[in-house]
């Protein structure tokens, strides 16, 4: 564990096993700086328990960034569950999950991520006070995605005002990788503002579906960084961004959902070389973990949650403005923020 080039001195890491549901999850805690720990649940069928721990840590390092660059009052913390989320799901199981989240006794507070939705977080919220994402309750403020979409979208607008001189995404063609939740609804916006779209998934259902709703073009997944485009937008996994698949990319900016995008983070800098404007992940991504922390909250309101959003996505206007005149990559100058910020917390 501490050997792992992905640890960075976490406040904890949870190992939990159910030996009757078959649950085996891993919870980081990053920081609690700045407040309790938030960021969702991740089910995933690992390689191995390396794989997954090094996720883990990955993602709940960037919790404590996002939630730092989208000021809310929450460290960073995430968890996974090793498992295929398409046939390895049970009540029994989010149920053991849940358990283990309320065990941390609020030191960690969980929500959807890939392979999870509103549903397993409902059935673990049975066993734990500390699961927001709800449908259901005092301050329920459901699936997160569209609020992560729509900041996305935001992002994308953002970053083309410096990439191409204007927010106008009509006539932009934009490759989108991943129209799960977060793609999907991103595309959906996308469509909405006149731009063409190329699409990819490896679920077959979920591009039909959206291919229908926004005429976008179909390209197979390895395809999706070859296509001549304006904005590359991923929302699948994470990665994507390294030195085989940047040769490719023939676009002006990258600006999308998913989380980790770079491989390392000294891609950045590569990127940055390119020619390509990257919007730094954990920060054009935030919306979710908002609309999560007025849920947290108590008392949901969607004009706070508008309002965060709108800061959040000025505060990327603002890195992204640094990075060009300061000739360094965006990612850099977003780190340096969110660690002040935790920094001035701990202090
Ligand atoms: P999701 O599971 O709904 O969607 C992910 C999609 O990616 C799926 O449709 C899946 O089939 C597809 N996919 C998987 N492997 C692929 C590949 N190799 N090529 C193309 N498509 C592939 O998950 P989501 O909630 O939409 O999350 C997407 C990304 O956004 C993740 O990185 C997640 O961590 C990040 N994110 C999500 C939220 C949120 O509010 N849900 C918030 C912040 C960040």
């Amino acid at each position: 564990m501490f050997d792992n080039p992905s640890f960075d001195h976490h406040e904890g890491v949870h190992f939990f096993s159910d030996e009757a549901s078959g649950l085996k999850a891993v919870i980081a805690i990053h920081s609690t700086a700045l407040g309790p720990s938030s960021g969702g649940t991740r089910m995933w069928d690992y390689a191995d328990s390396k794989a997954m721990v090094t996720d883990v840590l990955r993602l709940s390092q960037g919790m404590s960034y996002k939630n730092a660059m989208a000021s809310i009052p929450h460290g960073g913390g995430k968890a996974v569950i090793w498992g295929n989320s398409k046939t390895g799901k049970s009540e029994a199981l989010f149920r053991a999950f849940g358990r283990a989240v309320e065990s941390l006794q609020g030191r960690y507070w969980t929500a959807e991520d890939v392979g999870i939705d509103t549903a397993d977080i409902e059935i673990a919220a049975k066993e734990t006070r500390y699961a927001a994402g709800l449908t259901t309750g005092v301050a329920a403020s459901g699936d997160p995605s569209p609020v992560t979409a729509l900041g996305v979208f935001k992002g994308i607008q953002q970053t083309a005002m410096r990439a191409f001189g204007s927010d106008d995404l009509n006539g932009k063609t934009v490759a989108v990788q991943g129209v799960g939740s977060v793609g999907g609804y991103t595309a959906l916006h996308l469509a909405e503002a006149g731009a063409n779209l190329m699409i990819t998934d490896i679920d077959q259902d979920a591009l039909a579906d959206i291919s229908k709703r926004t005429g976008a073009k179909i390209v197979a997944p390895d395809e999706i960084y070859d296509v001549e485009a304006d904005i590359f937008s991923p929302n699948a996994l994470g990665a994507i961004i390294n030195q085989d698949t940047l040769k490719r990319l023939k676009v002006k900016a990258i600006a999308g959902g998913a989380n980790n995008q770079l491989s390392v983070p000294a891609m950045g800098e590569f990127v940055r070389r390119a020619g390509i404007l990257y919007a730094p992940d954990y920060v054009i991504n935030g919306g979710g973990i908002i609309n999560v922390a007025a849920e947290i909250s108590g008392d949901y309101s969607r004009h706070w949650v508008d309002q965060k959003l709108d800061t959040l996505i000025e505060t990327l206007g603002s890195v992204l403005d640094d990075s060009l005149s300061s000739d360094r990559p965006t990612n850099e100058v977003a780190d340096e923020i969110a660690r002040a910020r935790i920094a001035a917390a701990k202090a």
